[in-house]
Protein backbone atom coordinates (compact mmCIF):
# COMPACT_ATOMS: atom_id res chain seq x y z
CA UNK A 1 0.00 0.00 0.00
CA UNK A 2 0.97 3.29 -0.80
CA UNK A 3 0.26 7.00 0.09
CA UNK A 4 0.45 9.73 -2.15
CA UNK A 5 1.18 13.62 -1.47
CA UNK A 6 -1.36 15.51 -2.60
CA UNK A 7 1.28 18.19 -3.08
CA UNK A 8 2.49 17.12 -6.22
CA UNK A 9 -0.47 17.30 -8.57
CA UNK A 10 -1.44 17.74 -12.30
CA UNK A 11 -4.20 19.96 -13.99
CA UNK A 12 -4.58 18.30 -16.82
CA UNK A 13 -5.06 14.78 -18.28
CA UNK A 14 -2.12 14.38 -20.99
CA UNK A 15 -0.27 11.42 -22.37
CA UNK A 16 2.81 13.93 -22.21
CA UNK A 17 2.85 13.98 -18.07
CA UNK A 18 5.11 12.18 -16.40
CA UNK A 19 4.03 9.02 -14.37
CA UNK A 20 4.55 10.31 -10.37
CA UNK A 21 4.50 6.00 -9.26
CA UNK A 22 3.57 2.76 -11.07
CA UNK A 23 0.73 0.87 -9.99
CA UNK A 24 0.01 -2.95 -10.89
CA UNK A 25 -3.25 -4.08 -11.58
CA UNK A 26 -4.59 -6.06 -8.27
CA UNK A 27 -2.42 -3.51 -5.74
CA UNK A 28 -4.33 -1.66 -3.28
CA UNK A 29 -3.07 2.12 -3.45
CA UNK A 30 -4.16 5.05 -0.87
CA UNK A 31 -3.82 8.50 -2.62
CA UNK A 32 -4.09 11.69 -0.72
CA UNK A 33 -6.39 14.00 -3.11
CA UNK A 34 -6.41 18.06 -2.55
CA UNK A 35 -10.12 19.77 -2.54
CA UNK A 36 -11.57 21.90 -5.89
CA UNK A 37 -9.23 25.11 -4.94
CA UNK A 38 -6.36 23.35 -3.99
CA UNK A 39 -6.25 23.99 0.24
CA UNK A 40 -6.64 27.53 -0.42
CA UNK A 41 -9.83 27.76 1.83
CA UNK A 42 -9.08 27.62 5.84
CA UNK A 43 -12.07 29.24 8.06
CA UNK A 44 -15.40 30.54 8.47
CA UNK A 45 -15.80 34.01 7.39
CA UNK A 46 -13.00 33.93 5.07
CA UNK A 47 -13.69 36.09 2.07
CA UNK A 48 -14.48 34.28 -1.68
CA UNK A 49 -12.15 37.30 -3.11
CA UNK A 50 -8.93 35.55 -1.09
CA UNK A 51 -9.56 32.45 -3.89
CA UNK A 52 -8.04 32.06 -6.99
CA UNK A 53 -10.51 30.50 -9.46
CA UNK A 54 -8.40 30.05 -12.25
CA UNK A 55 -6.48 27.11 -10.54
CA UNK A 56 -9.46 24.43 -10.37
CA UNK A 57 -9.16 20.94 -9.50
CA UNK A 58 -5.89 19.34 -8.55
CA UNK A 59 -5.74 16.20 -9.85
CA UNK A 60 -3.40 13.06 -7.89
CA UNK A 61 -1.29 11.32 -10.37
CA UNK A 62 -1.05 10.42 -13.21
CA UNK A 63 -0.36 6.87 -12.28
CA UNK A 64 1.13 4.59 -14.58
CA UNK A 65 -0.24 1.21 -14.92
CA UNK A 66 1.77 -1.62 -15.47
CA UNK A 67 0.40 -3.79 -18.40
CA UNK A 68 -2.17 -1.15 -19.86
CA UNK A 69 -2.56 -0.54 -23.78
CA UNK A 70 -4.55 1.33 -26.10
CA UNK A 71 -8.23 -0.50 -26.31
CA UNK A 72 -7.92 -1.66 -22.72
CA UNK A 73 -10.45 -1.14 -20.33
CA UNK A 74 -8.80 0.32 -16.88
CA UNK A 75 -11.03 -1.02 -13.91
CA UNK A 76 -10.77 1.49 -10.83
CA UNK A 77 -12.52 0.12 -7.97
CA UNK A 78 -13.00 2.46 -5.24
CA UNK A 79 -13.03 1.02 -1.34
CA UNK A 80 -12.95 4.40 0.28
CA UNK A 81 -13.14 7.63 0.63
CA UNK A 82 -11.80 8.83 3.89
CA UNK A 83 -12.60 12.42 4.30
CA UNK A 84 -11.22 15.68 6.06
CA UNK A 85 -12.38 16.94 9.18
CA UNK A 86 -13.92 20.22 6.82
CA UNK A 87 -15.51 20.99 3.83
CA UNK A 88 -16.73 24.14 2.09
CA UNK A 89 -18.91 25.33 -0.24
CA UNK A 90 -19.01 28.02 -2.91
CA UNK A 91 -21.86 30.23 -4.56
CA UNK A 92 -21.29 33.09 -6.79
CA UNK A 93 -23.10 35.17 -9.50
CA UNK A 94 -22.78 34.09 -13.05
CA UNK A 95 -21.35 30.35 -11.42
CA UNK A 96 -23.29 27.16 -11.79
CA UNK A 97 -27.16 26.88 -13.08
CA UNK A 98 -28.26 28.99 -9.48
CA UNK A 99 -25.80 31.50 -10.25
CA UNK A 100 -28.33 33.86 -11.05
CA UNK A 101 -30.58 33.10 -8.23
CA UNK A 102 -27.55 34.72 -5.68
CA UNK A 103 -26.19 38.10 -5.41
CA UNK A 104 -22.94 38.18 -4.24
CA UNK A 105 -19.98 35.30 -3.62
CA UNK A 106 -20.54 33.67 -0.03
CA UNK A 107 -17.76 30.89 0.93
CA UNK A 108 -19.40 28.12 3.50
CA UNK A 109 -17.04 26.25 5.74
CA UNK A 110 -18.82 23.11 7.39
CA UNK A 111 -17.08 20.88 9.62
CA UNK A 112 -17.33 17.09 8.74
CA UNK A 113 -18.03 15.00 11.70
CA UNK A 114 -17.62 11.34 10.35
CA UNK A 115 -20.99 10.78 9.96
CA UNK A 116 -22.23 14.35 8.80
CA UNK A 117 -21.47 17.77 7.45
CA UNK A 118 -22.61 20.40 10.19
CA UNK A 119 -23.94 22.40 7.36
CA UNK A 120 -25.93 25.26 9.56
CA UNK A 121 -26.82 24.94 13.32
CA UNK A 122 -29.65 22.20 13.92
CA UNK A 123 -29.28 21.16 9.50
CA UNK A 124 -26.67 18.42 8.88
CA UNK A 125 -26.52 15.88 6.15
CA UNK A 126 -25.59 12.77 5.85
CA UNK A 127 -22.03 12.03 4.23
CA UNK A 128 -21.88 10.74 0.50
CA UNK A 129 -18.21 11.04 -0.31
CA UNK A 130 -17.37 10.66 -3.96
CA UNK A 131 -14.80 11.64 -6.46
CA UNK A 132 -15.74 14.16 -9.03
CA UNK A 133 -12.65 13.79 -11.21
CA UNK A 134 -10.88 10.39 -12.54
CA UNK A 135 -9.47 9.79 -15.48
CA UNK A 136 -7.05 8.90 -17.95
CA UNK A 137 -5.05 10.49 -20.46
CA UNK A 138 -6.29 11.09 -23.98
CA UNK A 139 -4.38 9.74 -26.85
CA UNK A 140 -2.93 12.74 -27.37
CA UNK A 141 -3.44 16.49 -26.44
CA UNK A 142 -4.53 17.92 -22.98
CA UNK A 143 -7.64 17.96 -21.30
CA UNK A 144 -8.10 20.49 -18.78
CA UNK A 145 -9.25 18.73 -15.23
CA UNK A 146 -12.37 20.73 -15.59
CA UNK A 147 -13.78 19.11 -18.37
CA UNK A 148 -15.51 15.65 -18.62
CA UNK A 149 -15.55 13.60 -21.33
CA UNK A 150 -15.12 10.08 -22.91
CA UNK A 151 -11.41 9.97 -20.83
CA UNK A 152 -13.60 10.59 -17.80
CA UNK A 153 -12.21 13.80 -16.01
CA UNK A 154 -14.68 16.22 -14.43
CA UNK A 155 -17.67 13.33 -14.42
CA UNK A 156 -18.91 15.23 -11.19
CA UNK A 157 -21.04 11.80 -10.88
CA UNK A 158 -22.56 10.76 -7.66
CA UNK A 159 -21.86 6.85 -8.10
CA UNK A 160 -18.45 7.31 -8.72
CA UNK A 161 -18.28 5.60 -4.97
CA UNK A 162 -16.81 3.08 -3.01
CA UNK A 163 -18.72 0.40 -3.47
CA UNK A 164 -18.71 0.56 -7.07
CA UNK A 165 -15.95 0.82 -9.79
CA UNK A 166 -15.23 3.00 -12.75
CA UNK A 167 -13.87 1.21 -15.76
CA UNK A 168 -12.38 3.56 -18.17
CA UNK A 169 -11.08 3.62 -21.73
CA UNK A 170 -7.33 3.28 -22.09
CA UNK A 171 -5.44 5.91 -25.04
CA UNK A 172 -2.05 5.41 -23.95
CA UNK A 173 0.55 2.85 -22.69
CA UNK A 174 0.32 2.75 -19.05
CA UNK A 175 -3.41 4.64 -19.13
CA UNK A 176 -2.09 7.63 -16.76
CA UNK A 177 -4.85 7.24 -14.26
CA UNK A 178 -5.37 10.85 -12.09
CA UNK A 179 -8.05 11.27 -9.80
CA UNK A 180 -9.18 14.22 -7.09
CA UNK A 181 -12.08 17.02 -6.61
CA UNK A 182 -13.75 14.70 -3.46
CA UNK A 183 -17.70 15.29 -2.35
CA UNK A 184 -18.71 14.83 1.16
CA UNK A 185 -21.64 15.52 -0.64
CA UNK A 186 -23.26 17.08 -3.86
CA UNK A 187 -27.31 16.53 -5.05
CA UNK A 188 -27.38 15.78 -8.69
CA UNK A 189 -26.93 18.53 -10.90
CA UNK A 190 -24.10 20.18 -8.93
CA UNK A 191 -26.63 22.96 -9.61
CA UNK A 192 -24.46 25.59 -7.27
CA UNK A 193 -21.03 24.37 -9.17
CA UNK A 194 -19.57 22.95 -5.65
CA UNK A 195 -20.63 20.10 -3.78
CA UNK A 196 -19.18 20.11 -0.12
CA UNK A 197 -15.72 20.21 -1.35
CA UNK A 198 -13.22 18.38 0.48
CA UNK A 199 -9.75 17.13 0.56
CA UNK A 200 -9.20 13.17 0.94
CA UNK A 201 -7.01 10.05 1.26
CA UNK A 202 -8.93 7.38 -1.25
CA UNK A 203 -8.39 3.69 -0.70
CA UNK A 204 -8.96 2.51 -4.44
CA UNK A 205 -7.69 -1.09 -6.69
CA UNK A 206 -7.26 -1.14 -10.28
CA UNK A 207 -7.80 -4.03 -12.58
CA UNK A 208 -7.37 -4.38 -16.25
CA UNK A 209 -9.61 -5.70 -19.11
CA UNK A 210 -7.76 -6.43 -22.34
CA UNK A 211 -9.03 -5.27 -25.64
CA UNK A 212 -12.81 -4.51 -23.66
CA UNK A 213 -12.72 -1.40 -26.07
CA UNK A 214 -15.37 0.50 -24.40
CA UNK A 215 -16.21 3.48 -25.64
CA UNK A 216 -16.42 5.56 -22.49
CA UNK A 217 -16.52 5.59 -19.07
CA UNK A 218 -18.94 3.58 -17.33
CA UNK A 219 -19.62 2.58 -13.48
CA UNK A 220 -20.72 -0.93 -12.28
CA UNK A 221 -22.98 -0.67 -8.85
CA UNK A 222 -24.01 -4.28 -7.43
CA UNK A 223 -27.09 -4.11 -9.50
CA UNK A 224 -26.07 -3.07 -12.96
CA UNK A 225 -23.91 -1.13 -15.00
CA UNK A 226 -24.01 3.04 -15.61
CA UNK A 227 -23.01 4.30 -18.79
CA UNK A 228 -21.83 7.83 -18.94
CA UNK A 229 -21.95 10.61 -21.54
CA UNK A 230 -20.94 13.78 -21.75
CA UNK A 231 -21.54 16.71 -24.40
CA UNK A 232 -21.79 20.36 -24.82
CA UNK A 233 -26.05 20.48 -24.60
CA UNK A 234 -28.04 17.83 -22.63
CA UNK A 235 -29.88 16.71 -25.48
CA UNK A 236 -26.79 15.83 -27.41
CA UNK A 237 -25.43 13.75 -23.56
CA UNK A 238 -29.20 12.19 -24.08
CA UNK A 239 -29.35 10.77 -26.95
CA UNK A 240 -25.86 9.33 -26.70
CA UNK A 241 -26.52 7.89 -23.89
CA UNK A 242 -29.47 6.27 -25.65
CA UNK A 243 -27.57 5.00 -28.24
CA UNK A 244 -24.86 3.62 -25.84
CA UNK A 245 -27.99 1.51 -23.59
CA UNK A 246 -29.00 0.03 -26.91
CA UNK A 247 -25.89 -1.11 -27.89
CA UNK A 248 -24.88 -2.44 -24.82
CA UNK A 249 -27.67 -4.52 -24.28
CA UNK A 250 -27.56 -5.75 -27.99
CA UNK A 251 -23.97 -6.66 -26.77
CA UNK A 252 -24.78 -8.24 -23.87
CA UNK A 253 -28.21 -10.16 -25.16
CA UNK A 254 -29.40 -11.71 -28.78
CA UNK A 255 -31.91 -9.17 -29.31
CA UNK A 256 -32.58 -7.37 -32.35
CA UNK A 257 -32.76 -3.39 -32.22
CA UNK A 258 -35.85 -2.43 -31.57
CA UNK A 259 -36.28 -5.09 -28.25
CA UNK A 260 -33.32 -3.45 -27.30
CA UNK A 261 -34.94 -0.59 -27.07
CA UNK A 262 -38.22 -1.52 -25.80
CA UNK A 263 -35.60 -2.96 -22.74
CA UNK A 264 -34.00 0.66 -22.36
CA UNK A 265 -37.74 2.67 -22.05
CA UNK A 266 -39.30 -0.33 -19.79
CA UNK A 267 -36.18 -0.59 -17.44
CA UNK A 268 -33.23 1.99 -17.79
CA UNK A 269 -33.09 4.95 -15.47
CA UNK A 270 -32.01 8.43 -17.14
CA UNK A 271 -30.26 10.62 -14.52
CA UNK A 272 -28.61 14.02 -14.84
CA UNK A 273 -24.85 14.00 -13.16
CA UNK A 274 -23.49 17.77 -13.51
CA UNK A 275 -24.96 20.99 -15.16
CA UNK A 276 -22.39 23.25 -14.24
CA UNK A 277 -18.81 22.29 -16.63
CA UNK A 278 -17.44 22.83 -19.91
CA UNK A 279 -19.56 19.90 -20.85
CA UNK A 280 -22.71 18.64 -19.41
CA UNK A 281 -23.12 14.88 -18.30
CA UNK A 282 -25.90 12.09 -17.82
CA UNK A 283 -25.13 8.50 -16.81
CA UNK A 284 -27.81 5.49 -18.28
CA UNK A 285 -28.60 3.00 -15.51
CA UNK A 286 -28.75 -0.63 -17.14
CA UNK A 287 -30.04 -3.16 -14.36
CA UNK A 288 -28.35 -6.41 -14.70
CA UNK A 289 -31.16 -8.24 -16.66
CA UNK A 290 -31.45 -12.17 -16.28
CA1 LIG B 1 -16.10 18.81 -10.22
CA1 LIG C 1 -15.98 19.94 -6.97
Amino acid sequence: MKIKDAGSVVYSFSPAHQAVAELTPGETIVVETADCFGGQVHSQGQSPETIDRTRVNPVSGPFFITGAEPGDALEVEILDINLAGQGFMMVAPGMGRLGKLVKEPRLLVCELNGNSALFAPGISLPLKPMLGVIGVAPEKGEIPSHTPGTHGGNLDTREVRPGNSIPLPVSCSGALLGLGDVHASMGDGELGGTGIEASAEVRFKVHLHKQANISGPRVTSPQGTYLVHSAPTLGRAIDAACKDAVDYIRSSTSLPREEAAMLVSACCDLQICQLVNPKVTVRIFVPHLS
